[in-house]
């Protein structure tokens, strides 16, 4: 199921009706407010959660990865924390019917949408608390983050404020809705990244690569005609070329067709050095 939701000032009012409410328990079955208020609580399990500020950033960063992990049998899901109405292309409808349309070819069993505001985002205690209502939802073992290093401020404040909220929804105490949840690995997505980090590792997106580039296709609003995006600079090729470029270097790292760079500040285990694959010389 591929579900786009949104939290407004109406689902905000209601939940917060619902749980006075429930505290005085005067809440029956049945009426509509505990049906928006479950749907608001109810968890809904996957392997991996790709969390990013705008609809298309994962699409760009992590999208062959998600693929391969559905290809593999994982449940996939996606958090966009804005729903883009500050963009200078298109609207926040159209994004919101592009963001369902990827979603579909990616094959994630749900996206959603925080609501929050779009080249506003801030890492607060409000922002933290409703991130954390999602990640529980999702309760996912893996996260992927955008880099913590940015051109659009959104892009940085993503990641933190991603990062902080993987680490609170793990607090049995911390005040948010659903059950405490800490995801086990977070891998910061390092796609267009021109700061001297070397990828931890490359994931090889050779036999994902064209569905890819047909789920960042489904932004045509964004990126028909386009010679950059967020953290692509132009080179003057168009975008869907200058996508394949990145993506054909990143593979060439790994000897492949196709890659996707990612880092993670912890060390990554070896159990069998005559395994490692990549030649050195
Ligand atoms: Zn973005």
């Amino acid at each position: 199921m591929v579900c786009t939701w949104v939290r407004t000032e109406r689902t905000e009012r209601t939940e917060k009706r619902c749980v006075q409410l429930l505290a005085r328990g005067r809440l029956r079955y049945g009426c509509s407010a505990l049906s928006v208020l479950s749907a608001l609580y109810s968890t809904m399990p996957v392997d991996i959660l790709a969390l990013a500020a705008h609809r298309d950033d994962v699409e760009l960063t992590c999208a062959g990865t998600l693929l391969k992990a559905v290809d593999a049998g994982y449940k996939v899901g996606i958090l966009d924390l804005t729903a883009g109405e500050s963009g200078t292309r298109g609207s926040a409808s159209l994004r919101a019917e592009e963001a369902e349309r990827a979603a579909k070819i990616l094959g994630v069993s749900e996206r959603r949408n925080a609501g929050l505001p779009d080249a506003h985002l801030q890492n607060s205690e409000e922002t933290r608390r409703l991130v954390i209502d999602h990640i529980r939802h999702f309760a996912p073992r893996v996260v992927v983050l955008p880099f913590p290093v940015g051109r659009h401020p959104d892009h940085r404040i993503a990641s933190e404020l991603g990062r902080d909220a993987c680490y609170l929804a793990g607090l049995e105490r911390y005040p948010a809705a659903g059950s405490a949840h800490r995801p086990h690995k977070l891998l910061y997505a390092l796609s267009y990244r021109e700061d001297p980090v070397k990828p931890t590792f490359v994931v090889d997106i050779s036999a994902q690569f064209e569905r890819k580039l047909s789920a960042i296709k489904c932004y045509a609003s964004q990126f028909d005609g386009a010679k950059a995006a967020g953290e692509i600079f132009p080179t003057g090729q168009d975008l869907y070329s200058l996508v394949e470029t990145q993506n054909a270097h990143y593979g060439s790292l790994i000897r492949k067709r196709y890659g996707e760079p990612f880092f993670t500040h912890e060390t990554m285990e070896v159990d069998d050095v005559l395994k490692l694959g990549v030649r050195s010389i």
